[in-house]
């Protein structure tokens, strides 16, 4: 079984995860016509990997159930919020092939409407101004084992209270000098329910509201009303907010007004992938502390990074729906979303010969002036992108690490006096190599038989290797940037008392110049995808500029790590 883009279905998947569940139930009940979900990221960073889990988590549910899916800024921090990354998040979900419903959303657009919900649970006496500072709040509010005491601010008036709160929405007072708290109770096994905060001051401009606030509502007043106020039937997020779902609906409870839709919190477990860090603080720091380009690094696990390296949305989509969605964590092998890769390019992606390591190959036999076009096979497994022509001439490149001159008998590239296929060209035999004065091989002198055109046995003889090459005067140079992973270390952020960015592994990047690429390279343009025979999946990078083409390896053609 295939999707639309004609990628397989995995076996187990077909069978539905507990949130299509969930939402098949509602549909059938009648309890919901159409179904609403959401993406809420928080523009503080650029999105990883695991926000795009969640993105085709959400809009995929939106496809599937005919349904629609908002995509909403989290953006009630107004000392971290950039409109850089409201821009990057804006290209990723499109990038990934989705289209939210309407206009884009912000947290920020409900500022009214949560500053007269507050006044509301004030009003209701469900909601108190304290005038204790965080960390006196914090040390009141107890330990899980140890219920919280009340603040001596928890019973003024409503009065008291509202009068207090104008004032803070006012300017009155300044940043930490009083909170707003829902008054729930001090004593709940839920730390969460300790009278959390819903209100702070900030002097701070806000990326859109500019200076109209100063204070600013929490997330957890802020995430389910931005819910309710759109219509989400299901708010779908990660397991950390488990224990935030009783105040979600405690908040529902009381804003709530018969005949909307009240949006119900599921949690899924947060994608967790091995050899990389996920948090957006973390990838923050690389950036800042220069260990890597910038957020689009393609070493970075953010989608641009992804995109950059050369992954497609296919991809990230195949691998998705590999991780599959669970209840509880757990670290997913970063093998696993380079077998997505691998699988997706293999279908599509446009075979070349090009040579990281060239030594230079002259075949005496064949005449000085001489050139032929050989045919191609532009992709093996899609016959309708057809062939190409490879031009063949006496001068050609082949990689380095396909000749010794003396191998034993499971070397089967080329070694003196041996014999190879060059692929859709000749066989050709070695038979003298070419030093300098340090003993460096310069060239090999060969033989070609000009039988075996096409690569093709003209009297069943057998060669047994295969070496792809380039011929050298209609070469163009490319420079190669080979990546390895960032980290060394397969959990880098899972060690006590050491700081991840001590398991960077400082050979994570290699930069090849002046390989040797076939002319067919010669338009390819920033983002263009190549499978180079025999050695992996290559993009070409936006730093290339005229003259120059600068490519990425995306991923070997094979998993190399598990022979490490
Ligand atoms: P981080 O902890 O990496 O900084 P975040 O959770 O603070 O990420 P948000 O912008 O708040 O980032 O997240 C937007 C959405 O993406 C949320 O619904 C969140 O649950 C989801 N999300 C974030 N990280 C992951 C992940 N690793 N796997 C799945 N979903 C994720
Ligand atoms: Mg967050």
């Amino acid at each position: 079984m295939t999707d639309k883009n004609n990628i397989e279905i995995p076996e187990e998947k077909k069978s539905l995860n507990f949130i299509e569940q969930i939402i098949e139930e509602d549909l059938n009940s009648g309890k919901h016509k159409e179904i609403i979900t959401r993406f809420p990221p928080e523009p503080n960073g650029y999105l990883h990997i695991g926000h795009a889990k969640s993105i085709i988590l959400n809009f995929g549910l939106g496809e599937k159930y005919k349904g629609k899916t908002n995509l909403r800024f989290d953006d009630t921090n107004p000392a971290k919020e950039d409109t850089e990354y409201v821009d990057s998040i804006l290209e990723d979900v499109q990038w990934l092939g989705f289209k939210w419903h309407g206009k884009v959303h912000y947290a920020s657009d409900y500022f009214n409407q949560l500053y007269e919900w507050a006044v509301k649970l004030i009003k209701d006496g469900l909601a108190y101004v304290d005038d204790q500072s965080g960390e006196e709040i914090s040390v009141m509010r107890g330990t899980p084992t140890k219920p919280g005491t009340e603040s001596p601010n928890r019973n003024r008036t409503a009065e008291e209270n509202l009068d207090l709160f104008i004032r803070m929405k006012n300017g009155d007072f300044k940043d930490g000098e009083k909170v707003l708290r829902a008054k729930i109770d001090m004593s709940s096994p839920n730390m969460h329910m300790r009278d959390p905060v819903m209100y702070r001051i900030k002097h701070a401009e806000h990326h859109r509201t500019g200076n109209k606030w100063c204070i600013y509502p929490m997330y957890d007043f802020t995430h389910g009303q931005s819910d309710y106020i759109e219509g989400i039937t299901h708010s779908i997020c990660t397991l950390e907010f488990e224990n935030h779902r009783p105040l979600y609906d405690w908040f529902m409870d009381h804003i709530y007004e018969e005949g909307r839709t009240r949006p119900r919190q599921i949690e899924f477990a947060r994608l967790n992938l091995s050899y990389t860090v996920m948090s957006k603080r973390k990838l923050a720091e690389l950036v800042e502390e220069k260990y890597v380009s910038g957020w689009n690094d393609p070493r970075m696990p953010t989608i641009s990074g992804l995109r950059r390296r050369g992954y497609t949305p296919e991809s990230l989509k195949l691998f998705a729906d590999k991780v599959g969605i669970a209840k509880r964590e757990n670290i997913i092998d970063v093998g696993l979303l380079e077998y997505s890769i691998r699988e997706h390019l293999n279908r599509t992606a446009q075979r070349v010969m090009t040579v990281l390591n060239p030594l230079k190959v002259t075949i005496t036999n064949y005449p000085e002036n001489e050139e032929e076009l050989l045919p191609a096979i532009n992709n093996p497994e899609d016959e309708t992108m057809g062939e190409r022509e490879v031009p063949f001439s006496k001068i050609l490149y082949i990689e380095k690490e396909d000749f010794k001159e003396v191998a034993n008998r499971k070397f089967f590239r080329l070694k003196l006096g041996g014999e190879v296929r060059l692929r859709y060209a000749y066989f050709i035999k070695c038979n003298e190599v070419i030093k300098d004065e340090t003993g460096q091989i310069t060239e090999l002198l060969c033989t070609y038989d000009p039988l075996s055109k096409g690569g093709k046995s003209p009297d069943g003889r057998k060669v047994k290797g295969t070496l792809h090459w380039v011929s050298a005067k209609h070469a163009i140079d490319v420079d190669i940037r080979l990546y390895d992973r960032l980290f060394s270390d397969e959990s880098p952020d899972g060690h006590k008392n050491k700081d991840f960015k001590e398991f960077i592994n400082p050979n994570s990047l290699t930069v090849l110049e002046n390989c040797k690429a076939e002319p067919f390279l010669k338009n390819a343009k920033s983002g263009d995808r190549f499978q180079f025979e025999r050695l992996g999946y290559f993009c070409v990078d936006k730093d290339s500029f005229e003259n120059k083409i600068i490519i990425n390896r995306t991923v070997p053609l094979r998993d190399s790590w598990k022979n490490k």
